[in-house]
């Protein structure tokens, strides 16, 4: 559906800085434009599903959204297949997880909304591998990106400075530079973009950050012989402000429950310490977790992380920006990753540069006005999860209820009980399964169905 060779390229060389899952859906979209496309990573690469330093969050549990699955699945079609192949469950949303939301157990009954449980590591190996094996795309791994090249009287980048990280090959020299007709930041939330656009006298991206004070901390243990429970996953849902503790358990491959423990706030951050792992689990406001991992093996420690505010830097509202530079994935957007919203919104983003390109060649334009029409699409694209997340986030912001503005504490008392309603009424709990998936947009809670009994019920309790 996206792959295309095409007569007339839209430039010679893309050159992508970033081979984490937005590096790697770019390189997948820019191969069907470009003549030549190259991968450009600090971290030296491993040749299989293995942690890495540029990707820290890759030890903790990564949920692939329904709509992720099938955006991924377009750009590499059988990769579900092969997922699947490798031991990766399929989870039916409703029937093989139980969700204990504040309002009690969502039904159980078959969605049809399936996730496929896979480690990142092994999702993030197995797209690499398929563009390994792309004539077109190269990998160059161990070189950190220091700059960009720019032609002041064009207005445009000409490419890429980068320096090997530690000591170079035999043969390597320490600085290369990239020429390229395109420049794609895919470097993650530490992009250095707007400080290199500072230091060509361009303006930088504004940013908007919203910090919920959210903790995450991952283990991972053994599924215990014998296991015969008819789940595949578990969640806790936090309940804010009353109760700031949640957690997930998910089967992956590998014989494998990847765990993840949440807590928002100074006084509920989940331990990075293994000894107090099950400690917090048992401090839920459900046991489910507590009581699965009790008799199961841990084999890793506790990996805690905490910078998982919400930041998204306004590329869509520079002016100046080089029409040769896109900027996507977390460099663009990041949202607090409890959510699980991550790698299908660079997946959308993807999407959204696919669409853009095939405008351009279908006009002639080449890399004309690229860069603004990319960061107005993907912000468009983009704006449902951000919008919706932020709004949520605000509220964990805020400490307490009196600390919302009237709107805000209406809306927090609709959701309240839109979540009451779910736990009663599968067709409630789908719709927001879907909307969880990405598969409907947040506006679909606001559904006569969903909302007018969700507004009685609020005003009935008042
Ligand atoms: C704790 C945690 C849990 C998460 N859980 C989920 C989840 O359940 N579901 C979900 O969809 N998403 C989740 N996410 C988010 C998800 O990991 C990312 O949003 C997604 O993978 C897109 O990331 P990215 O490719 O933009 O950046 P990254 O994954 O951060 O990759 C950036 C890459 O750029 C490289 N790099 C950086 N700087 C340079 C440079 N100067 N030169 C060369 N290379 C450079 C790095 O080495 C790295 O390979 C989670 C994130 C965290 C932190």
């Amino acid at each position: 559906m996206f792959y295309r060779t095409t007569a007339e390229p839209l430039g010679d060389h893309a050159l992508v800085i970033g081979a984490g899952m937005a590096g790697l859906l770019a390189a997948r979209v820019l191969s069907g434009f470009f003549g030549r496309v190259t991968v450009v990573d600090r971290d030296r690469l491993p040749e299989g599903p293995e942690p890495r330093k540029g990707v820290p969050q890759g030890r903790h549990l990564h949920s692939l959204a329904v709509r992720g699955s099938e955006l991924l699945e377009g750009f590499f079609p059988g990769l579900d297949r092969e997922l699947a192949e490798a031991g990766c469950p399929a989870v039916d949303q409703a029937w093989d997880t139980i969700t204990e939301t504040p309002a009690g157990r969502l039904p159980r009954f078959r969605s049809g909304i399936v996730m496929r449980a896979v480690s990142r590591e092994l999702l993030e190996w197995r797209v690499r591998r398929r563009l390994l094996g792309d004539p077109k795309v190269r990998f160059v791994s161990g070189h950190e990106a220091t700059g960009f090249l720019y032609d002041k009287s064009t207005g445009q980048l000409t490419g890429m400075r980068t320096r090997v990280r530690g000591r170079p090959a035999p043969g390597e020299d320490q600085r290369r530079d990239f020429t390229a007709d395109l420049v794609v930041d895919a470097g993650g939330q530490s992009s250095r973009t707007p400080r290199w656009l500072t230091e060509l006298g361009l303006e930088a991206p504004r940013e908007t950050v919203v910090d919920a004070g959210l903790g995450y901390a991952t283990r991972w243990y053994r599924v215990p012989e014998g296991f015969a429970e008819d789940w595949k996953s578990l969640a806790v849902l936090p309940s804010w402000p009353e109760a700031p503790r949640g957690g997930s358990l998910r089967r992956v491959e590998g014989g494998l429950w990847t765990v993840v423990m949440i807590g928002i706030g100074e006084d509920d951050q989940p331990p990075n310490d293994a000894a107090a792992f099950p400690a917090f689990a048992r401090s839920l406001p459900s046991p489910i977790i507590a009581d699965a991992i009790e008799e199961a093996e841990p084999v890793s420690p506790a990996y805690g992380y905490r910078r998982t505010a919400n930041r998204r830097r306004h590329y869509e509202k520079v002016t100046g920006l080089p029409n040769n530079l896109l900027v996507l994935g977390d460099a663009a957007c990041v949202m607090n990753p409890s959510y699980g919203q991550g790698m299908t919104v660079a997946a959308v983003s993807a999407s959204a540069l696919d669409g853009c390109l095939r405008r351009q060649q279908r006009r002639r334009r080449g890399t004309a006005g690229l860069g603004r029409r990319f960061h107005r699409r993907q912000a468009r694209a983009i704006a449902p999860s951000w919008t919706a997340t932020v709004s949520s986030d605000a509220q964990w912001a805020a400490g307490s209820v009196e600390g919302l503005g009237l709107a805000r504490r209406f809306l927090h008392r609709v959701s309240g009980e839109v979540m009451r309603l779910a736990a009663e009424d599968p067709e409630v709990a789908r719709t927001l399964l879907e909307v969880k998936n990405l598969l409907e947009p947040p506006r679909a809670l606001l559904r006569p169905r969903v909302l007018l009994p969700a507004l009685r019920r609020t005003a009935s309790r008042r």
